[in-house]
Protein backbone atom coordinates (compact mmCIF):
# COMPACT_ATOMS: atom_id res chain seq x y z
CA UNK A 1 0.00 0.00 0.00
CA UNK A 2 1.42 3.41 -1.23
CA UNK A 3 0.71 6.94 -1.90
CA UNK A 4 1.58 7.71 -5.53
CA UNK A 5 1.87 10.56 -7.60
CA UNK A 6 -1.03 12.15 -8.92
CA UNK A 7 0.07 12.84 -12.91
CA UNK A 8 -0.54 16.52 -13.92
CA UNK A 9 -2.25 17.40 -16.99
CA UNK A 10 -1.15 17.70 -19.70
CA UNK A 11 1.20 14.49 -19.25
CA UNK A 12 1.16 12.05 -21.93
CA UNK A 13 -0.17 9.10 -20.27
CA UNK A 14 -3.28 11.48 -19.64
CA UNK A 15 -4.17 11.30 -23.44
CA UNK A 16 -3.43 7.62 -24.13
CA UNK A 17 -5.97 4.87 -24.60
CA UNK A 18 -5.67 2.56 -21.48
CA UNK A 19 -5.46 -1.01 -22.14
CA UNK A 20 -7.52 -4.05 -20.72
CA UNK A 21 -6.13 -5.58 -17.18
CA UNK A 22 -5.25 -9.34 -17.87
CA UNK A 23 -3.20 -9.73 -14.59
CA UNK A 24 -5.35 -9.63 -11.68
CA UNK A 25 -3.18 -9.94 -8.86
CA UNK A 26 -1.37 -7.24 -10.04
CA UNK A 27 -4.45 -5.10 -10.82
CA UNK A 28 -5.02 -6.01 -6.60
CA UNK A 29 -1.84 -4.37 -5.43
CA UNK A 30 -2.68 -1.42 -8.29
CA UNK A 31 -6.15 -0.90 -7.09
CA UNK A 32 -4.99 -0.70 -3.00
CA UNK A 33 -2.40 1.85 -4.15
CA UNK A 34 -4.96 3.96 -6.24
CA UNK A 35 -7.24 3.88 -3.30
CA UNK A 36 -4.66 5.17 -0.74
CA UNK A 37 -3.95 7.79 -2.90
CA UNK A 38 -7.34 8.70 -3.85
CA UNK A 39 -8.26 8.98 -0.46
CA UNK A 40 -4.99 10.98 0.10
CA UNK A 41 -6.12 13.02 -2.42
CA UNK A 42 -9.37 14.05 -0.75
CA UNK A 43 -10.82 12.80 -4.27
CA UNK A 44 -13.84 10.33 -4.78
CA UNK A 45 -12.54 8.52 -7.77
CA UNK A 46 -9.22 7.91 -9.30
CA UNK A 47 -8.37 6.18 -12.79
CA UNK A 48 -5.25 3.92 -13.13
CA UNK A 49 -3.76 6.22 -15.91
CA UNK A 50 -3.63 8.79 -13.65
CA UNK A 51 -0.73 7.16 -11.70
CA UNK A 52 1.03 6.92 -14.84
CA UNK A 53 -0.16 2.73 -14.97
CA UNK A 54 -2.41 2.60 -18.53
CA UNK A 55 -4.35 -0.09 -17.61
CA UNK A 56 -8.34 -0.37 -17.45
CA UNK A 57 -8.77 0.44 -13.78
CA UNK A 58 -10.59 2.85 -11.28
CA UNK A 59 -11.30 3.61 -8.08
CA UNK A 60 -14.50 4.78 -6.31
CA UNK A 61 -15.64 5.90 -2.75
CA UNK A 62 -18.55 8.92 -3.76
CA UNK A 63 -19.66 9.05 -0.14
CA UNK A 64 -16.39 8.66 2.13
CA UNK A 65 -16.75 12.40 3.35
CA UNK A 66 -19.99 11.84 4.93
CA UNK A 67 -19.89 8.27 5.95
CA UNK A 68 -18.05 5.30 6.53
CA UNK A 69 -15.51 4.43 3.74
CA UNK A 70 -16.83 2.07 1.05
CA UNK A 71 -14.20 1.81 -1.12
CA UNK A 72 -14.99 0.52 -5.24
CA UNK A 73 -12.81 -1.09 -7.84
CA UNK A 74 -13.63 -1.72 -11.50
CA UNK A 75 -11.74 -3.88 -13.47
CA UNK A 76 -12.03 -3.34 -17.30
CA UNK A 77 -15.25 -1.09 -16.85
CA UNK A 78 -17.61 -0.71 -20.03
CA UNK A 79 -20.48 1.10 -20.24
CA UNK A 80 -23.61 -0.87 -21.27
CA UNK A 81 -25.77 2.03 -21.84
CA UNK A 82 -26.51 5.27 -20.87
CA UNK A 83 -29.96 7.37 -20.00
CA UNK A 84 -31.06 9.61 -22.45
CA UNK A 85 -31.68 12.15 -19.52
CA UNK A 86 -28.59 14.38 -19.16
CA UNK A 87 -27.04 16.99 -16.38
CA UNK A 88 -24.85 19.30 -16.15
CA UNK A 89 -22.59 19.55 -13.62
CA UNK A 90 -19.47 21.15 -12.05
CA UNK A 91 -16.47 18.77 -12.36
CA UNK A 92 -13.34 18.58 -10.17
CA UNK A 93 -10.25 16.58 -11.60
CA UNK A 94 -7.22 15.65 -9.73
CA UNK A 95 -5.23 15.52 -12.57
CA UNK A 96 -6.35 19.43 -13.47
CA UNK A 97 -6.26 21.12 -9.94
CA UNK A 98 -7.58 23.85 -9.25
CA UNK A 99 -9.92 24.03 -11.85
CA UNK A 100 -13.70 22.96 -12.45
CA UNK A 101 -15.36 22.38 -15.52
CA UNK A 102 -19.11 22.24 -16.71
CA UNK A 103 -19.36 18.95 -18.12
CA UNK A 104 -22.78 17.26 -19.46
CA UNK A 105 -23.57 13.85 -18.89
CA UNK A 106 -26.53 10.73 -18.56
CA UNK A 107 -27.70 11.03 -15.55
CA UNK A 108 -27.76 7.34 -15.06
CA UNK A 109 -25.95 4.16 -16.91
CA UNK A 110 -25.53 0.82 -16.61
CA UNK A 111 -21.57 -0.63 -16.42
CA UNK A 112 -20.17 -4.14 -16.59
CA UNK A 113 -16.98 -4.45 -14.81
CA UNK A 114 -14.39 -7.46 -12.90
CA UNK A 115 -14.44 -7.35 -9.75
CA UNK A 116 -10.84 -8.20 -8.28
CA UNK A 117 -12.24 -11.86 -7.80
CA UNK A 118 -12.70 -12.07 -11.23
CA UNK A 119 -16.21 -12.30 -10.90
CA UNK A 120 -17.89 -10.28 -13.97
CA UNK A 121 -20.44 -7.89 -12.21
CA UNK A 122 -22.99 -5.25 -13.54
CA UNK A 123 -25.20 -2.55 -11.84
CA UNK A 124 -27.08 0.31 -12.46
CA UNK A 125 -25.80 3.66 -11.39
CA UNK A 126 -27.43 6.86 -10.67
CA UNK A 127 -26.20 10.58 -9.24
CA UNK A 128 -23.11 11.27 -8.56
CA UNK A 129 -21.52 7.18 -9.03
CA UNK A 130 -22.83 7.78 -12.87
CA UNK A 131 -21.12 11.28 -13.08
CA UNK A 132 -17.76 9.70 -11.55
CA UNK A 133 -17.68 6.91 -13.78
CA UNK A 134 -18.20 7.88 -16.24
CA UNK A 135 -15.61 11.01 -15.53
CA UNK A 136 -12.96 7.63 -14.87
CA UNK A 137 -14.00 5.94 -17.64
CA UNK A 138 -12.91 8.93 -19.82
CA UNK A 139 -9.39 8.36 -18.26
CA UNK A 140 -9.09 5.14 -19.52
CA UNK A 141 -9.78 6.26 -22.90
CA UNK A 142 -7.55 9.33 -22.98
CA UNK A 143 -10.02 11.68 -22.67
CA UNK A 144 -9.61 14.63 -19.86
CA UNK A 145 -12.82 17.27 -18.67
CA UNK A 146 -11.21 19.81 -20.93
CA UNK A 147 -11.82 17.80 -24.37
CA UNK A 148 -15.32 17.78 -23.46
CA UNK A 149 -15.59 21.11 -23.82
CA UNK A 150 -16.57 23.75 -26.46
CA UNK A 151 -13.51 25.33 -27.89
CA UNK A 152 -14.30 28.64 -26.49
CA UNK A 153 -14.72 27.02 -22.60
CA UNK A 154 -11.31 25.14 -22.97
CA UNK A 155 -9.38 27.95 -23.75
CA UNK A 156 -10.86 29.87 -20.52
CA UNK A 157 -10.20 26.60 -18.47
CA UNK A 158 -6.75 26.34 -20.23
CA UNK A 159 -6.06 30.21 -19.25
CA UNK A 160 -7.49 29.51 -15.67
CA UNK A 161 -5.38 26.46 -14.98
CA UNK A 162 -2.14 27.29 -16.75
CA UNK A 163 -2.38 30.98 -14.48
ZN1 LIG B 1 -10.22 13.13 -13.49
Amino acid sequence: MAVLPVLRWPDAVLSQLAGPVTDLSAARDLAADMLDTMYHAQGRGLAAPQVGVSLRVFVMDATWKQDEPAPQVFVNPVILSRSDDVASGSEGCLSLPGITTEITRATAIRLRWTDLDGASQDADLTGFHAICAQHEIDHLDGIVTLDRLSPEARAKAEAEYLA
